[in-house]
């Protein structure tokens, strides 16, 4: 049998000189960085690249973020400088010519940019929140919103907890103000991710903190509800169907939270379920999907789904085929399973051959893609709110994306006669055609 061993994310170390703002602006390009993927080392001999966010205030702290380039190039010798000194690039580099790039005050894409150059992230679909074409920088109008870091459970085919420890969320109050900030900056849509987002505050006993004159606790339904306040779009990623996913429904009736759910089923079948030892197994979650559309008609729902699990039978794929056409989920990735090295379900008995997996991804794969086909056709007639991605100048269309898509897991909606609009905007689109993922439209 083969086992995939996993790369080591690459590491990066950071000096972080001057005002808090500098500070706030180093917790930003981490932030990013550590949701691309990449580590973050203590000491220069450990990283594979430093960054030096740099004061340029006074000469005197000139004069320190100089020395502090100085010392990180005879420490490590792979540096990057940004920050407010950034502007003096010619002083740095007539200084330290071996300096690998120098990038002014905000500008994160990139200083991000020049780590990805510099020590490129290594992809892996066993531990990437963010999908491989998405490694790319987001553009400006979509940001990836990490809300908290490691997992409090032990799926059999998972080794996150065990590469990243158990769950660590973040301050309500210190997303919310990132939020901001990416907001001010352009962002239009807040793609909110984490290993567990139904979980997020367990860590925290979902304590609150004060925020804009009131408070706001460290659980889910807070956070999202503030941040329905913000007037982005705001998607949520990785939410499991706990009890309190309910309450989420609501904020979505009103126009706060996208009406779009990604939550990774991974199965359908109880036996199978209780063998990859997932959270939130609950038998009544067609229930709880009838439910929820009632409630938001338009919900669209995303997972994930791995066949060929060890000890997954022909009765438990005709299961999940039944589950798949009940549930008719908006968007289905399915994943024929691969043994990772240190994962319980690696050693497990009964693994299933890889002509076996394949069969049966293919029928996995081929209901979902008419079901969302059919879903699709549906929406021709209909009206849609679309951020554009990207226009195209030379043919005068556009590409965007619906409510229910996801950037780079998603559909996306083309547009004919699109001039005059730029990536950001939101428009109003009659939708005219479909396909198994895409829809067709025009701006009205
Ligand atoms: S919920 Fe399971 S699959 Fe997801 S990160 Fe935690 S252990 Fe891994």
């Amino acid at each position: 049998m083969n086992v995939t061993t996993l790369p080591k994310p690459p590491r990066v170390g950071l000096v972080s000189l001057g005002c808090p703002k500098a500070l706030v602006d180093s917790e930003r390009i981490m932030t990013k960085l550590r949701a691309d993927g990449y580590d973050m080392s203590p000491d220069y001999t450990g990283a594979d690249v430093v960054l030096v966010n740099t004061c340029g205030f006074l000469d005197s702290a000139k004069e320190e973020s100089l020395e502090a380039i100085g010392e990180a190039i005879a420490e490590n010798g792979r540096v990057v400088v940004t920050g407010c000194m950034g502007k003096d690039a010619e002083v740095i580099r007539a200084r330290f010519p071996q300096v690998l790039a120098v990038t002014g005050p905000q500008q994160y894409e990139e200083v991000v940019a020049a780590v990805h150059d510099a020590a490129p992230p290594v992809p892996s679909p066993f531990i990437d929140l963010v999908p491989e074409a998405g490694l790319k920088l987001t553009p400006r109008h979509y940001s990836y919103l990490k809300i908290s870091e490691g997992c409090n459970h032990r799926c059999a085919f998972c080794i996150i907890p065990h590469l990243r420890g158990d769950l660590v969320s973040r301050r309500p109050d210190a997303i919310l103000r990132e939020a901001e900030k990416l907001i001010a900056a352009g962002t239009k849509e807040l793609l909110v991710i984490s290993q567990d987002t139904s979980a997020y505050g367990v860590d925290l006993r979902h304590k609150a903190w004060p925020w804009k004159g009131t408070e706001v606790r460290a659980h889910m339904t807070d956070l999202a509800a503030a941040m329905g306040e913000l007037g982005a779009w705001v998607r949520l990623h990785y939410v499991y169907p706990y009890p309190h996913v309910d309450r989420i429904m609501p904020m979505m009736a009103a126009g706060k939270v996208l009406p779009y759910l990604d939550i990774p089923f991974q199965h359908a079948s109880p036996k199978v379920l209780r063998a990859m030892r997932r959270p939130a197994n609950d038998a009544k979650v067609l229930q709880r999907i009838r439910e929820w559309r009632s409630q938001v008609p338009d919900l669209a729902i995303r997972s994930t789904f791995v066949v060929g699990f060890p000890g997954e039978t022909e009765e438990e794929v005709a299961y999940l085929l039944a589950w798949l056409e009940e549930a008719q989920l908006d968007r289905v990735g399915a994943f024929k399973f691969e043994p990772v090295e240190g994962a319980p379900a690696t050693t497990m008995d009964e693994q299933v051959p890889e002509d076996v997996k394949q069969e049966r991804y293919d029928r996995v794969m081929a209901l979902s893609t008419r079901i969302s086909a059919e879903k699709l056709a549906r929406k021709v007639g209909s009206t849609i709110d679309v951020l554009i991605d990207a226009v195209d100048d030379e043919t005068g269309g556009a590409t965007g994306r619906s409510k229910a898509d996801a950037p780079e897991i998603d559909g996306e909606v083309h547009l004919r006669d699109a001039g005059g609009l730029e990536a950001g905007d939101i428009v109003s689109v009659l939708v005219e055609d479909s396909d198994e993922h895409d829809l067709y439209g025009v701006p009205l």
